[in-house]
C-alpha cells in the first residue's frame, strides 16, 4: 500500500502508531527543547507537570520552562541528554529529514564545534542514520550582530551546518541591521531563515524576505492577513514552517480549526507543519496532522500535500 493511502487511512481512523510508521519532516525544530517529554521523563526517572493550555505569549512560556523542566536536565549533561532525545523522537517518529537549528552558545557549551560536531553526528548515526539531516545555525534577535558576524566562521566554516535563522522575538531591531548575518550566510551559501510573522504582521513577513533574501520562513502564519503577501510568498517560493500547536498555546492563533495554515495554503504558500518545541508543547509531528484532521482545518489529501512538501524541500 503506498504512503498517501496509508496516511490518509490513518488520520480518518485516528491510528496513531499508523502514523508514526508514515515518512515526515520536522523542519522547525529548537534542538535543546526537541525532545518528547515523556522521553525525557523516562530517563530521569521522574515526571514534569502538564503544560497549561494556554501560555502568557513567549515570556510566560520561557518562565514554565525555566521553573518547570530546565531545573532538572541543565546545564551540559542537560543539553547533552535533550539533543539525544530529538534524535530518539526522529527514530520513533520516522522523520526522515529533520532541519534542527543550534545556537553558538549552545556549541561554546560542550567544548566548541569540534566536539559539538562529533556529538550530534554520534546521535544521528545512533538513532536515524537513515534520516536527511539538515543543522541550522541560530541567533536570538537581540544578539549583537557585529560580533557574532565576525564570529560567524568559525561555526560554518566546516561546512556542517545548511541554514541561518533568527529566533528569540520579532521587531527588536530593524530587518536591515541583520543584514551583515546574512550577507556573510550568503557567501557560505546558506539557506537563510528568520523567525518572522508568528507575532509580526504580514508586511513584516514581506519586507524580512525581501530584505534579507529569505529562502524560508519559520512561523510567518500572519501572511494570512494579506492576499498580496501571501501572493509574494507563493511567487517567490518562500516556504513557511508552520508550528500549530506552538501558534495556539502561545496565543497566536486563536485555535486549530481556523489555524491560518489554511488560508495560506489556500493562497498557494508552500507550508510545512513542525514542532518548533515539542518538549514544551508536547505535541509530536504525527500529532500536529491529527489535531489539525480532527479540527477540520485540512483534508487528509490536503495534509499528505503538505507531509510531501516537506521531505522534498525547496532544491528538489
Ligand atoms: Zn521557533
Amino acid at each position: 500500500m503506498n504512503n498517501k493511502k496509508v496516511f490518509c487511512e490513518a488520520l480518518t481512523e485516528g491510528n496513531t502508531e499508523k502514523l508514526l510508521k508514515i515518512p515526515k519532516s520536522d523542519l522547525h525544530n529548537h534542538s535543546v527543547k526537541g525532545c518528547r517529554r515523556k522521553w525525557l521523563e523516562e530517563r530521569l526517572n521522574l515526571s514534569f507537570p502538564e503544560p497549561p493550555e494556554k501560555f502568557d505569549g513567549l515570556e510566560g512560556m520561557q518562565k514554565w520552562f525555566s521553573s518547570s523542566i530546565k531545573p532538572y536536565c541543565t546545564g551540559k549533561d542537560g543539553i547533552i541528554l535533550r539533543w539525544e532525545g530529538a534524535f530518539a523522537e526522529a527514530k520513533r517518529n520516522n522523520i526522515v529529514r529533520l532541519c534542527m537549528n543550534f545556537g553558538p552558545d549552545e556549541i561554546e557549551l560542550v567544548g566548541g564545534m569540534d566536539s559539538f560536531t562529533d556529538l550530534i553526528t554520534g546521535f544521528h548515526k545512533q538513532y536515524c542514520p537513515g534520516t536527511r539531516f539538515e543543522p541550522e545555525l541560530t541567533y536570538i534577535s537581540a544578539c549583537d550582530i557585529d560580533h557574532e558576524t565576525g564570529m560567524m566562521d568559525k561555526y560554518v566554516s566546516s561546512g556542517f551546518f545548511r541554514s541561518i535563522d533568527v529566533c528569540g522575538g520579532e521587531n527588536i531591531k530593524p530587518f536591515e541591521a541583520f543584514l551583515p548575518l546574512y550577507r556573510k550566510a550568503e557567501r557560505y551559501h546558506l539557506i537563510k531563515k528568520m523567525h518572522v510573522g508568528e507575532s509580526g504582521s504580514a508586511e513584516d513577513v514581506r519586507r524580512a524576505a525581501d530584505i534579507l533574501g529569505l529562502n524560508e520562513v519559520h512561523h510567518g502564519i500572519h501572511a494570512r492577513q494579506s492576499v498580496e503577501v501571501m501572493r509574494f510568498l507563493a511567487d517567490n517560493g518562500v516556504i513557511l514552517n508552520v508550528c500549530p500547536s506552538s501558534n495556539v498555546m502561545l496565543g497566536y492563533a486563536e485555535d486549530y480549526k481556523d489555524h491560518p495554515i489554511k488560508v495560506l495554503y489556500e493562497n498557494g504558500v508552500k507550508v510545512t507543519i513542525n514542532t518548533d518545541d515539542l518538549l514544551i508543547f508536547d505535541s509530536s509531528v504525527e500529532n500536529e496532522y491529527l489535531t489539525l484532521y480532527n479540527a477540520g482545518t485540512l483534508s487528509a489529501e490536503e495534509l499528505n500535500e503538505i507531509r510531501i512538501n516537506g521531505l522534498k524541500g525547496k532544491y528538489e
